[in-house]
């Protein structure tokens, strides 16, 4: 199955040759009337699917239509020669990255990731200035009362003798330039919030930017990708793309669903609709559509 039309003819002269070739052979039996075994093919680690898991969805997939038929139809065995395949293709995902470039949704990305980093470095300098502003304040106040204290204590008592008098004086001094010195980084800090306001805009109005590319490109492409996500090639079924555990699991039922020879039905609700994805957020349901084809080929 696939996510658009583009590759739809060559897939589907595939599968036409297949099923001619198969003709004869199913006059006299039903391709349900005896279970398909299959094992794992080639099965690459890079999706970070496990193989564990790989199984059980391929086994959730499979009890869709086992359900309807009643009865085990899919069997893994080890030793089996219809393989399932997990292929992390290097061709499928350079051919995503020029169509991604092609729409303007590359570049767009790219300035944004820019900004945003930009931003973000900018915000952790930032930060750890008003972090060291912060503590230089709270020091300074915390000598300032003291030293208020302290002279409201020797005033209280009429004056203090000439070296405290004297300690206090370069107190003072230090108090007035450590003011100083926090007044400027006031008014610097305040400049550098201005800069990181305006980067913080900058990047909200690329971001802005980037989600309108990115749904334009969505609807265009329908959510997913101009390429097979996955294909039933006769002698097996390989997975190519999907974005979540349920895509996985729509994919697989739709080919296992070609395995049992069904072809595809025209409600995009269906399980076997040649596009697939547009059901992937509820798990694999087969509609009217579904179970006719199932019955067609099954003879149930
Ligand atoms: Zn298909």
């Amino acid at each position: 199955m696939k996510k658009f039309g583009q590759f739809f003819s060559t897939i589907f002269l595939i599968g036409l040759i297949g099923a001619s070739g198969y003709f004869v052979y199913e006059q006299t039996l039903s391709p349900c009337d005896k279970p398909l075994e299959y094992s794992i093919g080639r099965f690459d680690t890079q999706f970070g699917v496990s193989k564990e898991d790989f199984k059980s969805y391929i086994t959730q997939a499979g009890s869709v239509w086992e359900k309807v038929l009643h009865k085990k139809q899919f069997i893994y065995n080890p030793k089996a020669s219809f393989k399932i395949n997990l292929i992390y293709d290097e061709k499928q995902l350079t051919m995503m990255q020029k169509q991604k470039t092609e729409f303007g949704l590359s570049a767009v990305e790219d300035t944004f990731k820019k900004l945003d980093s930009e931003f973000s470095l900018f915000k952790t300098q930032y930060n750890q200035k008003v972090s060291f502003y912060e503590s230089a304040l709270a020091a300074y106040k915390s000598r300032k009362s003291a030293y208020d204290a302290e002279v409201a204590g020797w005033n209280s008592r009429g004056g203090a003798p000439k070296g405290i008098f004297e300690s206090l004086e370069q107190e003072r001094y230090y108090l007035n330039s450590e003011a100083q010195r926090l007044n400027n980084e006031t008014s610097s800090i305040n400049e550098l919030t201005e800069e990181l306001n305006t980067l913080l805009r900058e990047r909200n109005t690329k971001a802005a930017e980037y989600n309108r590319v990115a749904r334009d490109y969505n609807r265009k492409y329908n959510g997913g990708l101009e390429f097979n996500q996955a294909e039933y090639t006769g002698k097996g079924i390989n997975i190519y793309q999907f974005s979540n555990k349920k895509d996985l699991i729509l994919a697989l039922t739709h080919e296992l669903g070609h395995a049992l020879s069904m072809d595809h039905v025209e409600n995009p609700k269906s399980i076997m609709y040649y596009i697939t994805g547009i059901n992937a957020e509820t798990s694999p349901v087969p509609t009217a559509e579904d179970l006719a084809e199932l019955n067609k080929v099954c003879k149930i």
